[in-house]
């Protein structure tokens, strides 16, 4: 079957996401980065400091937490596109709080952002895939879905509903040529992990094996690993990308 090289990222332009969407260009893919419609001028910004132009990333709009905003703009693509090859649901955010002072906001914004979106950004995309026989898609986790985290039980919640996610649509797809994988990233050198206080950030990585936090390229690699057609027998599957932080 001809691939058509094309890739979805939300949150594409992102810490991690920005990394990802080079790799996926640099592996030959063209990659549609779908970004917070409030944040259009950063992400205009963006796209021009990378110096992308429309043969390689094309941005799209999209709140990833609008359930019909998602169908429509993700049949509209389906519509010029032909197929989307690869999906790499990596849209997130945190709302930290210890769980006694926790807000119904801030439960229901992480749920929203990180769990509900890969129904919104997925369900639409999954049967034209499924159709096709082939697909990959990669949904970002995190080590403290695997492991919790004082502060974040909305976060490490939904990070873990991301692996359940996977593993359940992992067994739908795998007959017909659509591996469905997550990525559980450790710290991660990106600008907000950076500009947390030196004494916090050298905590964090007194406790992780290989004394570093990873780079966003690191998680990239894995991204670009489990996009490729050589990851044809892999699904259902959690990659740990985390300096042996949490060796299970
Ligand atoms: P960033 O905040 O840099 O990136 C998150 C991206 O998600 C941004 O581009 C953001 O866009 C986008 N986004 C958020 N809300 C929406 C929305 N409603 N609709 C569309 N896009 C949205 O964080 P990271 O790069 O650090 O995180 C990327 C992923 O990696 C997340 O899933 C995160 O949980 C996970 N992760 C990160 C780790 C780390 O150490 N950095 C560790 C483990 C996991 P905008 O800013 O324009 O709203």
């Amino acid at each position: 079957m001809a691939a058509n090289n094309v890739a979805l990222v939300t949150g594409g332009n992102g810490g991690i996401g920005s990394a990802i969407t080079r790799r996926l260009v640099s592996d030959g893919f063209r990659v549609i980065v779908a970004y917070s419609p409030a944040e259009e001028s950063a992400a205009q910004k963006w796209y021009r400091a990378e110096e992308y132009s429309e043969k390689d990333v094309i941005l799209l709009p999209m709140d990833v937490t609008d359930t019909n905003g998602c169908e429509r703009s993700i049949n509209k693509i389906l519509a010029t596109e032909k197929y989307i090859d690869v999906l790499v649901n990596n849209a997130g955010i945190t709302r930290d709080a210890a769980f006694k002072k926790m807000s119904a906001s801030q439960w229901v914004d992480v749920i929203n952002v990180n769990i509900n979106s890969l129904f919104n950004v997925t369900r639409p995309l999954f049967p034209a895939m499924c159709e096709r026989g082939y697909g990959r898609i990669i949904n970002i986790s995190s080590v403290n879905g695997l492991k919790g985290q004082f502060g974040q039980v909305n976060y490490s919640t939904s990070k873990a509903g991301v692996i359940g996610f996977t593993k359940a649509l992992a067994a739908e797809g795998a007959k017909v040529g659509v591996t469905v994988n997550a990525i559980a990233p450790g710290y991660t050198g990106t600008p907000m992990v950076e500009a947390m206080k030196p004494d916090v950030l050298a905590a964090i990585t007194e406790e992780i094996p290989v004394r570093r936090l990873a780079t966003p390229d690191e998680i990239a690699a894995a991204v670009s690993f489990l996009a490729s057609r050589e990851a044809a027998y892999i699904t259902g599957e959690t990659l740990s990308v985390n300096g042996g932080l949490y060796m299970r």
